[in-house]
């Protein structure tokens, strides 16, 4: 079986203490069956306070958040279960943190989550390099192999685009955007044609007609919000914007777009590219990325900060990001005209 992984994969240590936002803050922690099992059965005062924190709501056991953070957080950022028994006897969520694994069957792609600041930091500032291994074990395929090569392709396609130091950010989303529905013909049966960069460009131009920021911070102002914070941001960013051709919205698409976001762009093919197997829906996965590097980029700040924070609201919550991927098709935020005209001004 082939096991593949950035090659920063195994840097990651986590900072606890020095953590800025730390994964136990914010959310209750999904406990899986054998942890919870485990937990109940302690004795003592840990087994005490489990038993007190640990909740069922019929979907599975949990631990409730108290005080904005998982009950068993102590004050110095590191965990009690932890401290008790050791880094296994965590629940499979904590334990496997921020690591992401993409299990295709005869092959494994590795990967962090951009919602740990950790993670975050290696994602977007480390060198990328693919690292790939011959690991024993595995199993058979398990995908369309015809799907699969042609997403495999595409995707060393559009990696390849990233690299292209000619294309600035917003028009290397803009083109990815173009070449996402090129793909999307062959997952739907058509003919491989050539695909032209230039060309990709002038038709990308072409559709950008108008657009509005206001309507796409309003769609993600719609979503599940976790931390109060960020509908505070949503809501401070400039949706006076309005309409998208006026001076102050010209201000904001001056701010700099970044070198940063290429790894950004590339994280998120990473994590999302080859899932469109299970559905052959390549196109709203590259809208997600669209429309989450326009985000991150309409609200400002610190880039690695904004991104880890996006990632946290929307990518840890499927829910989230199940009403974007639906979104796609009928949302007019995520419409390639607002899209593109949002990149293209
Ligand atoms: S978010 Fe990352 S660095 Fe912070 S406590 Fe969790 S795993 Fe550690």
């Amino acid at each position: 079986m082939t096991l593949s992984f950035p090659q920063y994969y195994h840097q990651f240590r986590c900072i606890a203490s020095r953590c800025p936002d730390s994964c136990c803050q914010g959310w209750a922690v999904d406990v899986d069956d054998v942890a919870a099992d485990h937990y109940r059965s302690l004795p003592g005062e840990l087994g005490d306070r489990l038993r007190q924190v640990l909740r069922d709501d019929g979907n599975g056991a949990y631990l409730e958040i108290e005080n904005g953070r998982c009950p068993m957080w102590r004050q110095d950022g590191l965990c009690r279960i932890q401290a008790a028994l050791g880094h296994d006897a965590l629940c499979y969520v904590c334990r496997t943190f921020p690591r992401l694994r993409h299990d295709y069957g005869d092959f494994v792609e590795l990967g962090l989550e951009l919602s740990c600041p950790e993670a975050a930091r290696l994602i977007l500032t480390t060198p990328w390099e693919m690292v790939c291994t011959e690991v024993p074990g595995g199993e058979e395929a398990d995908y369309e192999q015809d799907i699969m090569e042609i997403l495999l392709h595409s995707r060393r396609e559009a990696l390849a685009l990233i690299a292209d130091p000619t294309l600035s950010i917003p028009e290397l989303l803009a083109v990815l955007l173009l070449y996402a529905h090129e793909v999307q013909a062959q997952l739907d049966g058509a003919e491989a044609l050539p695909f032209s960069v230039s060309q990709a460009l002038r038709d990308a131009h072409s559709y950008a007609t108008g657009g509005s920021l206001t309507a796409l911070l309003a769609f993600f102002k719609e979503l599940e919000i976790l931390n109060p914070l960020w509908l505070e941001r949503l809501s401070a960013a400039p949706c006076h914007c309005e309409p998208v051709r006026t001076v102050a919205w010209q201000s904001v698409l001056a701010t700099p777009w970044t070198d940063t976001y290429r790894p950004l762009i590339r994280y998120f093919l990473m994590r999302y590219w080859l899932q469109a197997v299970s559905d052959y829906d390549l196109v709203s996965r590259v809208k997600l990325t669209v429309a989450a590097c326009l985000v991150i980029h309409a609200l400002g700040g610190d880039l690695i900060q904004t991104a880890q924070a996006f990632s946290k609201e929307i990518e840890n919550d499927p829910d989230n990001v199940e009403a974007i991927l639906d979104g796609a098709y009928t949302a007019p935020a995520l419409t390639d005209v607002n899209l593109l005209s949002l990149l293209l001004p």
